[in-house]
């Protein structure tokens, strides 16, 4: 009798039913919070993505810590938006399994723009892709196949969460639509040229940019062009970022009425989790629309 009860334990030991999923979870770490916030999406009930790049940091110019080395070097998937937005990854990269969102098929990607006219700049990315919600959609569906194949157990689970993701999107879509048509005519600038994505997908009405990253300082003549241009197009929206030099709004404004929007572009204000993304994009609505009717 005890040898089976042991026998029994033992078994049961062997087996706990819990761990076994545990044990098999995927560590895919996301480059940057909105990539994150997707792979939250995708992978809902069955993991969490690691991200690198902390909150606060600049996605641009980020030097890796030991730790960030140590983690990627564990990681079964690294998500990532490729050269064109963090360069300080790439050699970090060789030889590990990677999704690059701007190389995925079906990504629309954009060339950087002139900062005085706005024009296209031929040859160049503009790496903000993630701000489009069509873009996070192609992400997240190419996410789940890489996942899936990874890990078999989930791969139903992976694709039901990146076509619910992907149906969200294309809701979020057509309100962004829907709710900029008013605002059309009503022009803005923006301090980092970082919108781009968002502009087109709202359709508004971009009128130029003050800077290409924000670690770079305006020039003077552009400041100057650009308090012309406001003046002569009565331009009063300023998209800027929590923390940008308001000294410099007030060159650009003189004495007209304007307002600046504080926008999240990398989604720090949102929690992480299956709906933040959406939740990020629909902060960042709020705040341009704010920015452009003057309106709370
Ligand atoms: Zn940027």
């Amino acid at each position: 009798m005890f040898r089976y009860l042991l026998l029994l334990l033992l078994l049961l030991l062997a087996v706990p039913p819990t761990m076994s999923t545990k044990a098999h979870a995927l560590e895919v770490v996301a480059s940057i919070r909105p990539l994150a916030l997707i792979a939250d999406a995708v992978m809902a009930g069955r993991g969490q993505a690691r991200q690198l790049v902390p909150d606060g940091a600049s996605s641009h110019e980020y030097a890796l810590r030991p730790s960030d080395r140590a983690l990627l070097a564990r990681a079964d998937l690294v998500l990532w938006v490729g050269p064109a937005h963090e360069q300080f990854l790439g050699p970090a990269l060789r030889g590990k399994p990677v999704i690059t969102a701007q190389t995925l098929p079906g990504i629309a990607l954009l060339p950087a723009r002139r900062l005085a006219d706005a024009m296209p700049v031929a040859g160049t990315t503009d790496p903000h892709l993630w701000l489009s919600p069509a873009n996070a959609a192609t992400v997240a569906r190419a996410l789940a196949q890489e996942l899936a194949r990874r890990d078999a157990g989930g791969a139903g689970l992976y694709r039901r969460n990146a076509d619910a993701f992907a149906a969200r999107m294309q809701q979020l879509q057509d309100g962004l639509h829907a709710r900029f048509a008013p605002l059309r005519n009503a022009p803005l600038i923006a301090y980092h040229d970082a919108y781009q994505y968002f502009e087109q997908s709202a359709g508004l009405r971009h009128r130029g940019s003050l800077t290409p990253e924000p670690e770079q300082k305006p020039g003077a003549r552009h400041v100057l062009e650009m308090a012309q241009r406001v003046q002569k197009e009565g331009i009063a929206c300023l998209l800027s970022e929590p923390g940008a030099d308001t000294a410099l709004a007030a060159r650009i404004f003189g004495r007209q009425a304007y307002r600046v929007a504080a926008v999240d572009e990398l989604f720090v204000g949102v929690p992480r989790g299956p709906e933040g993304y959406a939740a990020g994009l629909q902060n960042m609505a709020g705040e341009i629309q704010r920015c452009l009717t003057g309106k709370p």
